[in-house]
Order: structure tokens, then C-alpha cells, then sequence
């Protein structure tokens, strides 16, 4: 790496396994560097979406559309060979389509040498040189990265904007750049006592090096990406956790962002105590908090974030990056298909997390992801979660739909099957798929499993359509003593029902209508509560009437979803209450 050009080259040697059924004539590299290009795809696409990410676009214009060419990105293979023999090969935007010399048969193996040259664009997305609080490099998707195959075939998604789905593998980095630079990222550095700079053991003095270089050796076993960021004014703490992995911080040596950095370290433990506890144990011994790139972004046991912000800002972004050392990193779905799978259960678990460790107890920590769901159904530019990640019309609606209705999707999963079922799944849904690319049926199946309900239904609806959700109380009646109610489903969604009754006397009970095609009920939300299971709604019907014992007058109120984690559009006709 050459920190006063910004041009880089090196030289990688992928052994690839085929571990599918099919043979294989044919790679693809991502070449990622190459979308900071005028006229790339991305490029494009800034200039045609009618909401731009304000990050890539200043003063009307794609900030891609005006890079100088010493300002752009750039990754070129140099040279390719298989198994020491040159393959032919082409760049068509930021992929590399590769015909292989020899066909990979299943189950065997080849090696892949490229030789490569790069250059760090001006930092515009994720990665870049010199972003705007100064670190010189955010060094993330700058290696030749081999395109995922699977049961679905090739996965080269062109880089427009989103997101990334990678081969696991083991790493093994040797990176040479001017040595008054500190480096942070994925992997164990290996040679920590020749680099110094806060690695060596405490105490310690780094060996004396010649030179204007160092070389840092990092490995990184089984992960599916690697990053790392370099800056000569980094400050490096460590905070070895209690049967736990390191923590690395690396922050630009400011007096402004000292004791945020520093409140920090133990919130980011606390917070690894509690993704250990609620979904399981963090299997690396590392996990680095470094300040770069352009907000906040997950990498293998690291995470790029920006630094300049307030403390409780600071805190979250840490906590939310890191909850994707588990929805993403670990459980690796592919994001481009399925961003409601990583960035939602991020989201949903993140809430639940500050919602612990920076004492904020709320009684509905998914509030805003609810708010936001509403404002995107009211806005009428929803489209289903089943969309490609880059083929949302208005980022907003990506947004929208990815982090706040892919998280509901697990808080109202919650109120399907009950608050205990969904943690212990969420457990199960690791255990079983951590190192593994789970797809949207695994975290069904697994759901259904644990809670013994048939969920076919919810997975359709809610990711695959826009259909929403709205239940009502229609009529309320006296009648000899009892009381008759009539409620209506508006929406085109399934969903089973809580019905709390509060009576006068302050006393209360609940009413629950499962649906017909759950094929079970779950369990009493409300134990201390007296519960009547009802007969099941079967999705048909419009309407459904049920009675309850007493007389119309001892009514207070009758509430649909008391919990509100059920994404009801019109909670107006949820309520009925008695106001003679
Ligand atoms: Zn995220």
C-alpha cells in the first residue's frame, strides 16, 4: 500500500473447493473498487434515483459523476492463473468473469494466483480514502473477492449499492504500508511484537524496524470477508473481556472524542454479553471497533463506523454493528436478496439490546420500526421484501422495508407464537445455521418447530407481498346479561387475535382466536390473566363474533393486540370503550 498515492497492488492465491453437486467451468471475482468510476452502474444509478444517499450525492450531482481520475477507484487483475496455467478472463464493471482452464469437478479443488492493482477512491461509500473525519483509509470490498455459488448458481450481483453475500474461508493477510500507520480490522495479527503500536504485550517494546515499511501479518479463519483501516492517529485500546474475545478500539486521537471512546469499551462488552446470551457464543477471540468509513458497517469480527457523534449515537451504531456479527457474519444470508434477514433481526435484536444496557426500558423498544412501517404503507411506495436489494424504486422503501418491517418481522413472530418460543428459535436458528447461508424457509422451519404452529402463511404474506394487516371491533352488544362483539378483518393479512377485556371493576380478561391454518394455539401471553381460547378465524371469513359472559354495562374497554407488536394499519378500530 503506498499511503501518498493511494495505489496498491498484490498478489492472492485463492484455493477454491467445489463443494456442489455441479461441475464448474467458470468463476466470477467481484472487482469492487471499480463502481467509483464515472459511468459505472452505481454511478448511474445515484444520478437516476429520485432519493440519493445525501452521503454520495452534494450540490445536485452523483459525487461519482466528478471524480478526477486520480480520485477514482479502481481494481484491475493484472494477471490469472489456474493451477499455474493463464486463464482468460474480462472485467465488465465491478465483476470479473473468469473461463477456467480446467473444469473444477465436484468436490475438488484448484488454485487461483492473481496478481492485482488497485487504487483507494476518495471515500464516497463504505470504503474510500480520507473520509470526512479523516481517517486515511477505509479499507473494505478492496481485495479480488470470489462470487458466491450455491444451490441457487452463480451470485455476481454488480455493485450498484447493495449489499454483499461471500464464500467462507480462511484468511491469511500480509499487509505492507508506511509504518507509522495503525492498522485495525479482521484477523489475528500474527507478528504483534515486531509491529507494536498497541498490540504488543503490555510492557513490552516493539523490535526496531528498518525502513519505512512494516509488514502486518493478520489471519483470519473462517470468515467471508475481510477489512481493515489504517490511520497514522489512531489511538489503540484493548478491553480483554472475562471468557470472552479482545475488544480493539482504534479512534483518531481528538480530545473531543476521548471520553465517548472511552464510555464506550464497556457498553460494546455488555453488549457482547448479551448477543451471547439471547442468540450464542461469539466464536472468535477478537472483534474490533474502528473508527472510518462513512456511518456504520459490519465485517468479519469488525465493524467500520463513523466516531464524531454523540454518546448514545455512538453506542448504537457500535451495538448494531456488532449484533451483525451474528445476522450476517455468522448466519450469512444473502443480503441482496433477503436485507430483511440481516439488517431487520440486527435491528430487532440491537432494540432489545439498548433497550438493556443503556437503561432505556421501553415497554415497546420496536416503536420506530413500527412508525416507520406505517409511514411506508401510508406512502404507497411499498414494495414486497422478496425485491432485490438494488431494485427498490426509492431508497426509503429500501430502507423502510429492510431494518424496521425485517425487524417487526420477528417482534409481531413474537406475538404469533409467544415472546419465549421466538427467543429459544432465535437460539435454535443459530445453533443450527452458523457458518451456513440460512435462506428465509430455515428461520420458518425453525419457528415451527419450536412452537409446534404452522407459519407458512406469515412467511408469504409479510415478505413476499405488500398485503397489511387491519382488524376491527365492528359491533358491541348487550344482550340477557351477555355481551356480543363482532370483529371484522379489513386487511388482506392473516393474523390471530389477543382480545383483553377490561371491565369496570378494573378487572380483566383476555379472549384469543388463533387462525384456522396455524393448526395450534400459543401459549397465555398474559399468565396472570384468565384466558378463553376461542375457536379458530379461519382467513375466509370477514367477520367473527364471540360473546362474553357478562353484561354490557360492567365493560370499560375491549382491545385488539393490547401488546401493539401485531402491525395493525388502522389501530383506531382496535379499541372499543364504553362511554355512556
Ligand atoms: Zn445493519
Amino acid at each position: 500500500m503506498d499511503v501518498n498515492n493511494y495505489k496498491y497492488g498484490g498478489t492472492q492465491n485463492l484455493v477454491y473447493t467445489n463443494n456442489s453437486p455441479e461441475t464448474l467451468d467458470r468463476v466470477y471475482y467481484h472487482m469492487y473498487f471499480n463502481a467509483f468510476q464515472p459511468g459505472s452502474e452505481m454511478d448511474i444509478r445515484l444520478q437516476n434515483v429520485a432519493d440519493p444517499d445525501e452521503r454520495m450525492f452534494r450540490a445536485g450531482q452523483s459525487r461519482i459523476s466528478v471524480l478526477k481520475e486520480d480520485e477514482q477507484g479502481y481494481l484491475n487483475a493484472m494477471s490469472l492463473k489456474q493451477d499455474g496455467k493463464d486463464v482468460s478472463y474480462s472485467l465488465e464493471g465491478t465483476v470479473l468473469e473468469v473461463s477456467l482452464d480446467q473444469p473444477i469437478a465436484p468436490g475438488s479443488s484448484t488454485e487461483l494466483t492473481m496478481e492485482f492493482e488497485g487504487q483507494v477512491p476518495v471515500q464516497i461509500r463504505r470504503s474510500g480514502r480520507n473520509n470526512s473525519e479523516g481517517v486515511a483509509l477505509s479499507m473494505s470490498q478492496w481485495y479480488p473477492k470470489i462470487a458466491a455459488y450455491d444451490f441457487e448458481g452463480w451470485h455476481a450481483d454488480p455493485y450498484i449499492a447493495r449489499e454483499f453475500h461471500g464464500e467462507w474461508g480462511d484468511f491469511d493477510v500480509k499487509l505492507t504500508i508506511d509504518k507509522d500507520y495503525v492498522v485495525g480490522g479482521s484477523g489475528y495479527l500474527q507478528n504483534p511484537e515486531e509491529v507494536g503500536h498497541g498490540y504488543q504485550k503490555p510492557g513490552t517494546e516493539p523490535k526496531k524496524v528498518k525502513g519505512k515499511n512494516l509488514t502486518w501479518h493478520f489471519k483470519a479463519p473462517m470468515v467471508h470477508d475481510f477489512m481493515w483501516a489504517a490511520d497514522p492517529d489512531y489511538i489503540h485500546d484493548t478491553l480483554q473481556m472475562e471468557n470472552g474475545p479482545a475488544l480493539h478500539f482504534f479512534y483518531k486521537d481528538k480530545p473531543e472524542l476521548k471520553e465517548n471512546w472511552k464510555n464506550l469499551q464497556p457498553k460494546t462488552r455488555d453488549a457482547m454479553e448479551f448477543f451471547n446470551k439471547n442468540i450464542g457464543p461469539y466464536p472468535y477471540d477478537q472483534y474490533s471497533v474502528v473508527q472510518g468509513g462513512d456511518g456504520g458497517m459490519e465485517y468479519a469480527m469488525s465493524t467500520l463506523i463513523t466516531g464524531e457523534r454523540s454518546f448514545g449515537s455512538l453506542v448504537g451504531v457500535t451495538v448494531h454493528e456488532l449484533a451483525h456479527s451474528w445476522f450476517q457474519h455468522l448466519l450469512a444470508t444473502n443480503e441482496s436478496k433477503h436485507a430483511w434477514m440481516d439488517e431487520g433481526f440486527t435491528s430487532f435484536i440491537s432494540s432489545l439490546c439498548m433497550n438493556e444496557i443503556m437503561d432505556q426500558n421501553k415497554e415497546n423498544p420496536f416503536e420506530n420500526s413500527y412508525k416507520g412501517y406505517y409511514a411506508l404503507v401510508q406512502s404507497g411506495k411499498e414494495q414486497p421484501q422478496t425485491t432485490h436489494a438494488d431494485r427498490f424504486d426509492l431508497n426509503f422503501a429500501y430502507g423502510i422495508s429492510a431494518y424496521s418491517k425485517g425487524s417487526i418481522f420477528l417482534s409481531q413472530l413474537g406475538y404469533v407464537v409467544g415472546q419465549d418460543k421466538l427467543m429459544a428459535s432465535l437460539r435454535k436458528f443459530y445453533d443450527k445455521f452458523k457458518f451456513k447461508h440460512p435462506v428465509p424457509n430455515d428461520i420458518k422451519r425453525t419457528v415451527e418447530m419450536e412452537s409446534g404452529l404452522e407459519l407458512d402463511w406469515y412467511l408469504t404474506d409479510w415478505t413476499q407481498t405488500t398485503n397489511t394487516i387491519d382488524y376491527g371491533i365492528s359491533v358491541v352488544s348487550g344482550q340477557e346479561g351477555k355481551t356480543q362483539v363482532t370483529l371484522e378483518r379489513i386487511g388482506l393479512m392473516p393474523m390471530p387475535l389477543d382480545i383483553l377485556v377490561v371491565y369496570k371493576d378494573d378487572s380483566r380478561e383476555t379472549f384469543y382466536t388463533a387462525l384456522r391454518m396455524m393448526r395450534g394455539e400459543k401459549d397465555n401471553p398474559y399468565p396472570d390473566i384468565k384466558r378463553t381460547i376461542l375457536p379458530d378465524w379461519p382467513w375466509a371469513f370477514s367477520s367473527y363474533e364471540f360473546s362474553i359472559d357478562r353484561s354490557l354495562e360492567d365493560i370499560q374497554a375491549i382491545v385488539i393486540d393490547p401488546s401493539q407488536l401485531m402491525a395493525d394499519i388502522d389501530r383506531n378500530n382496535n379499541i372499543w370503550s364504553n362511554d355512556e
